[in-house]
C-alpha cells in the first residue's frame, strides 16, 4: 500500500532544494536556541563573499593613488611607477624620485642643478657667459 508513495520523500538537494534545506535547518537552529551560530556562520558566510570585492576594488583604488605614469625627464621613456619610490631609469640608468606629478631626477638635498644657457651662439669672446644656478627645493615628504 504505502510503498508506491515513497519517493516522494525524497529530499531534493540540488539547486533551491538546497537553500530551502539551509533555511529549513537555519530556522530549526533559530528555534532551539542557536541562532548566534546561524549569525556567525551567516557574517562568515558573507564575509567570504564579499571580500574578494572589496580587496579587488581596494587594490585598484589604491593603485589608481600611487601608481604614477610619466616619462623619464633625461631621455623621455615612458615609466610606471609608485608614487614616493625610487627607480632607475631603464633607458638611461638615471636615478629618479617618482613623485605625485610625475618622475624628477632623483637629487640628494643640497644638490645644485646647474642649467647652462646657450653659449655656442656667442660670437664676441669676451660676452659673459649666462650660467643660471637653480637650487632644487627638497623633496616634499607628503608628497
Ligand atoms: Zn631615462
Amino acid at each position: 500500500m504505502y510503498s508506491q508513495g515513497s519517493n516522494n520523500y525524497r529530499i531534493n538537494f540540488s539547486g533551491l532544494g538546497c537553500w530551502f534545506t539551509l533555511i529549513a535547518i537555519a530556522l530549526l537552529l533559530g528555534s532551539i536556541g542557536l541562532g548566534w551560530l546561524v549569525k556567525s556562520i551567516a557574517i562568515i558566510f558573507v564575509l567570504i563573499s564579499v571580500a574578494p570585492f572589496v580587496l579587488f576594488f581596494g587594490v585598484r583604488w589604491w593603485l589608481s593613488r600611487n601608481l604614477i605614469e610619466g616619462n623619464c625627464p633625461v631621455c623621455d621613456t615612458p615609466l610606471t611607477g609608485l608614487n614616493k619610490a625610487q627607480t632607475v631609469c631603464p633607458n638611461c640608468r638615471t636615478q629618479l624620485q617618482v613623485t605625485r606629478s610625475g618622475f624628477e631626477r632623483f637629487t640628494p638635498e643640497g644638490t645644485v642643478e646647474v642649467n647652462a644657457v646657450d653659449v655656442t651662439s656667442s660670437d664676441r669672446s669676451d660676452e659673459a657667459v649666462n650660467v643660471s644656478v637653480e637650487v632644487l627645493p627638497p623633496v616634499d615628504e607628503e608628497g
